[in-house]
């Protein structure tokens, strides 16, 4: 059986991730991504970007309240629910547009995570696939890798990578 064979293989599809997917892809190499939960990582769908969408929100209330004494007389109130409504709103839209962009970048997409067979060897969603370079861009779940079959001479972490 052959097996599908990437330049590269990223696991993550978080900021890091999906930086170096796409810019691989730029460059005209056969790159796939896989992640175990909704595309787009921790910033986009439980981080940075829902964090932003409810500080906007109080941030108003602190503003106003600060400026009674310069005559601001009402300050804001937050409707929790409808605030919660739209932050819910915002994020969910996220692993959708992840995916399309991806997919514009013609980039193969995996729902699971891959396990090492041996260096360079995964299986993922039950097919094998081979890779020149896998990109382990997971933030802080690195361990569930810890079995990994690579040689130290190989692997490279990304504070060892020259710039
Ligand atoms: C509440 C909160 C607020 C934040 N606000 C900011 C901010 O305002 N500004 C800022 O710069 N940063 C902020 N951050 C930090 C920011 O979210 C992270 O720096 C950023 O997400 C890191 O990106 P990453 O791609 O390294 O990891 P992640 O975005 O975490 O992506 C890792 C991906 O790997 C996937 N993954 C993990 N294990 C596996 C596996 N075994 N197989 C397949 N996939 C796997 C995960 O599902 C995830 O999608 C915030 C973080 C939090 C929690």
């Amino acid at each position: 059986m052959g097996f599908e064979h990437y330049d590269i293989f990223v696991i993550g599809t978080g900021s890091a991730g999906r930086q170096v997917a796409t810019r691989c892809a730029k460059a005209g190499m056969k790159v796939a991504i896989a992640d175990n939960r909704e595309y787009g990582g921790t910033c986009a769908n439980r981080g940075c970007d829902p964090k932003k969408v409810l500080l906007n929100a109080s941030e108003i209330i602190a503003r106003t309240s600060h400026m009674a004494e310069v005559g601001v007389t009402e300050v804001a109130t937050i409707n929790w629910q409808a605030l919660q409504k739209f932050k819910e709103k915002f994020v969910s839209a996220m692993p959708v547009k992840t995916e399309d962009s991806l997919e514009q970048a013609g980039i193969t997409m995996y729902h699971q995570s891959p396990e090492f067979i041996e260096e360079g060897l995964l299986i993922v969603e039950g097919k094998k696939v081979t890779a020149d370079k896998v990109v382990i861009a997971t933030a802080f779940v690195v361990n569930n890798f810890c079995n990994i079959l690579i040689s130290p001479v190989n692997f490279f972490k990304s504070n060892t990578i020259k710039h």
